[in-house]
């Protein structure tokens, strides 16, 4: 069996109102797709997280390194991939390019065998992980936290355990914003805040001390990403556990964080930082640095699908019977490509989402819903 067809799809949804967080302002939701297609007519879906006309350019590039390769041969494939562009393309978006297609070809090899990812991956040690909600973000320039109250009370209402804030206008606005979400939303809901690497090492400091008494989960990206150093100083000045890993990329960039003891949480996007293929392998890296991993998710319901698999699988560090939740991350801004693209859609039932048990990630994309979309 060998892989014909490899199609690309520019999906383009214009939010009804938009929004921002430290760095820019999201009006519309922009993404691509890639549907991989085997000699015996079966196919896979996988997404890229990038700028969705670079990364359908990286593809292209791709494309004839992969056509006529066994579908069954993943990591083969995986490996032509990355030693065939290495020479110009080590990080950014031509990885996550990879990375679309890497998923793509996980997804249709669990429908080849008929069995799920997270069993092709060694086996689900889950059977369901607890969502965090992302959201807070910032609505209105002259009142950019107006809408948090009301939107903080709807996770809650849906079940929400634990919640994630845009932070970084400015120390003492995050201060005022965190301290009165949590005295909004009690004690017994986690409070994580995201500054998108809004700060300088002193800002992040002064930060990290005045919400310290708020138990935030953890601060994430407080720094810009170059800053391996600073973060790992930073971590010793707070007790709040420091993330960050979202603009890594491969098993080097992350060894990059892990090395310089800069996180306690790393985040990669596997659907930017090298795939499943890779996200395998910075697991097992993390592991040897008894650093917790929990994968960032943006985009459509298929990039939610691949955490869902890849945390199934993930081991328990350290090994206790009783432990908490594995979380994975369930952005709640608008995106109807999250909602609509793909079937059947995600359930979450007593705060929980459960590991699809189908094969490969367990859905399929719905592609009147597609051509609705894409450009
Ligand atoms: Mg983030």
């Amino acid at each position: 069996m060998t892989i014909d067809k490899i199609e690309t799809y520019i999906l383009k949804d214009t939010l009804s109102k938009s929004f921002f967080f430290s760095q820019w302002e999201y009006s519309e939701r922009c993404i691509c797709v890639v549907k991989v297609t085997a000699s015996n007519g079966e196919y896979g879906w996988g997404e890229g997280y990038g700028p969705a006309n670079v990364l359908e350019a990286g593809i292209e590039l791709l494309k004839p390194i992969v056509i006529g390769l066994d579908p069954l041969e993943n990591e083969v494939i995986w490996n032509q991939m990355y030693r065939k562009t290495l020479d110009f393309a080590r990080r950014g978006t031509l990885v996550a390019s990879m990375s679309a297609i890497d998923i793509a070809i996980w997804d249709l090899k669990g429908k080849i065998l008929g069995l799920p990812v997270s069993t092709l991956l060694g086996g689900a040690h889950r059977t369901e992980v607890r969502p965090y909600a992302t959201g807070l973000y910032f609505t209105s320039h002259d009142n950019p936290s107006q809408e948090f109250d009301e939107e903080a009370q709807i996770y809650i209402s849906q079940g929400f355990k634990a919640i994630k804030m845009k932070i970084g206008l400015g120390v003492e606005e995050d201060y005022k914003n965190v301290k009165r979400m949590r005295d909004l939303i009690g004690d017994d809901i986690q409070l994580m805040v995201d500054s998108n690497h809004a700060y300088n090492f002193r800002e992040a400091i002064q930060l990290a001390k005045k919400i310290e008494p708020l138990n935030i989960s953890w601060f994430e990206e407080p720094l810009s990403p170059e800053f391996y150093t600073q973060y790992k100083e930073l971590r010793n000045k707070t007790s709040i556990p420091i993330a960050g890993g979202e603009c890594e990329y491969l098993r080097y960039g992350f060894h990059q964080l892990l090395r310089n003891n800069s996180v306690d949480i790393i985040q990669p996007d596997i659907c930017a930082s090298g795939g499943l293929t890779e996200a395998k392998r910075i697991a097992a890296l993390a592991s040897t640095y008894g650093v917790e991993l929990i994968p960032h998710t943006w985009g459509t319901s298929i990039g939610i699908h691949v955490a869902l698999h890849f945390i199934a699988n993930l081991e328990s560090m350290p090994g206790r019977m009783k432990r908490p939740d594995f979380l994975i991350e369930y952005d709640q801004t608008e995106n109807a490509l999250r909602e609509e693209l793909t079937f059947p859609a995600i359930e979450m039932k007593n705060g929980m989402i459960k590991i699809p048990n189908r094969p490969g990630l367990g859905i399929d994309v719905d592609e009147e819903v597609l051509m609705k979309y894409a450009i």
